[in-house]
Parts: structure tokens; sequence; C-alpha cells
């Protein structure tokens, strides 16, 4: 109908022309989720799950209570980042999420999987079932943050993501090649278009700091001020290459990680 705003309510026509219908799932009738952040990227790799984890834990560390649900379903690797090696179990209620040593809870497909090398060889709509599943049958309890490590890049699974969870922010990580910062723009712009606020950029894999002369090093170049600055979104933080990150991943201790780098993507989070 021609000049249709598409809201029934302030009009006084009898067309009975629909309302746009939201995707928005409901998530389980035990939960109680009071934020839900994405944390996206444009491209696999750059050190989403990284980050993701690491908010999670300085989320914790500020005493609320804080999930991850790992929407990566073809390469979660949220579990191993954490060192929890156990299967998802379930009661009469709902799917039981695993729970960290600083009691961050996540749900992952690889707690469901035989094993952790088992792969997920599903196409998109199956995928983003899990991720619905995850969602809505997961029993979260009482959250102040659900953080959710997103599929990458702006296919259909990280759409379905976008639509039927009801994000409050996203948080965009990048890496600091020229590519990855024209592909973090359609991740930007992807989140816009879903209509969910993006909280800022953190640039991971930033710079690497010489063990022996202290000096830092831009292997890649840098550009995220750029970037960042013709979004309209701040530059939350930069993260370097940390060996003793992936030491402490390696050794099941990455919960005891401590670091300022991602000190105002939190406050950007919580405020
Ligand atoms: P994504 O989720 O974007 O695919 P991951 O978080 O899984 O990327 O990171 C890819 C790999 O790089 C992992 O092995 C991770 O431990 C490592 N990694 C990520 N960020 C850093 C960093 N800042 N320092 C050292 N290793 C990192």
């Amino acid at each position: 109908m021609s000049g249709c705003s598409g809201n029934c309510s302030s009009c006084s026509s009898n067309c009975k022309g629909k309302e746009p219908e939201s995707l928005i799932e409901p998530t389980g009738e035990y939960n109680n989720i009071k934020h839900v952040i994405g944390v996206v990227s444009g491209k696999g790799g750059v050190g989403k799950s990284m980050v993701t984890s690491m908010l999670a834990i300085e989320l914790a560390l500020k005493g609320f209570k804080v999930g991850i649900l790992d929407a990566d379903i073809t390469g979660p690797s949220i579990p191993k980042t954490f060192g929890i090696n156990t299967r998802a179990m379930q009661n009469e209620i709902g799917i039981l999420p695993a729970v960290t040593k600083t009691g961050i809870k996540i749900m992952s497909i690889n707690l469901m999987l035989p094993d952790h090398e088992s792969p997920v060889i599903w196409r998109g709509p199956v995928i983003a079932g899990a991720v619905k599943q995850f969602w809505h049958d997961v029993v979260w309890g009482e959250l102040d943050y659900l953080l959710i490590d997103c599929p990458p890049g702006t296919g259909d699974v990280p759409l379905t993501v976008f639509q039927s969870i009801p994000l409050d922010g996203a948080v965009i990580v990048t890496s600091p090649q020229d590519l990855v910062s024209m592909i973090v723009k359609k991740a930007y712009n992807m989140a816009k278009m879903m209509d969910i606020p993006v909280l800022g950029i953190v640039e991971n894999m930033s710079y690497v700091v010489c063990p022996d002369c202290g000096k830092s090093f831009n292997i890649f170049g840098g550009g995220s001020e750029t970037v960042a600055e013709e979004l309209g979104v701040p530059l939350l933080g930069k993260m370097p290459i940390d060996i003793n990150l992936t030491k402490m991943v390696d050794n099941g201790e990455f919960e005891r990680f401590e670091t300022s780098y991602l000190k105002d993507a939190v406050n950007a989070i919580i405020k």
C-alpha cells in the first residue's frame, strides 16, 4: 500500500497490513540474561575468540556473572582456551553449560562432539540452528553478560545470529592488515544494518615486543586508528602478539593472565 510506514499503531487505515515481524528468539524460561554482547570479526583468525575470552575473564574479575556462547561452530576454540575437555550434560530443564575455574559459563559445539578433532561438516541452516539452540536450550541462569563469540564473516550464519539473538552491542576485532581493515568495514556495516550498536574496535596482533631489547615492532603496519575514525567508533585497545598468552592457553592457565590490554573495551561494555 502506498504511503505505508509499516507502523499500524499510528495508522487509521483498516488495511490489516502486517507489521514487520521480529526474528528475535526468546531465551529459555530459566534464563535471566541482562546484557548480550557480540564479538565479531570480518574474517577468521584475527583473535576474536581470544578477545572474547579475555573480555569474559576481565568482566568476571569485576564480579559480574558471565557466560560465553561459542557461536563459531566450525572453528570452536573457547573450551580449549579455558582448558575444558568435558562433554556437555543435560537435565530435565535443558543443556548445562561447562563452568570454568573462575565461574564463567561456556557452551560450545566442542562440548557435544565425540572428540575435539571431529570436524563440523554442516550446512549453514544447521549451524545457525545449533546457535539458536545454545541461546534457547542452554540453562544459562542469571547472567550479567553473555558474550557471543560470533561466527566470522558476513554470511548467513553470522546474519542469523544477528537476527535471532537480541544483541545489545558489538565489539569488532580486527588485525591491522589493510585487507582486514577493509573487511572490518563489512562487519561494521552488517551490525549497523541490523541496528546493533558498535561499541568499538579492538586491534589484535598490533605489535610485538622484542623480549631482548623491549622495542615494539608494528609488523603488520597498523591502521585501525584511521578505520575507527572513518567509522566514527572508538578504538578500544591494541593487543600485541604475546607469546605468554599462547603459553597460558596451552597450559590451561589462561584465566590467570593479568592484562590491561582490554580495559577500555571492558569499560565500553559495562557503561
Ligand atoms: P579467531 O577466533 O578470530 O578465529 P583465535 O582467537 O582463535 O582467532 O586466534 C587464532 C590463534 O591465534 C589462536 O591460536 C590464538 O591463541 C592465537 N592468538 C590470538 N591472539 C593472539 C595474541 N594477541 N597473541 C598471541 N597469540 C594470539
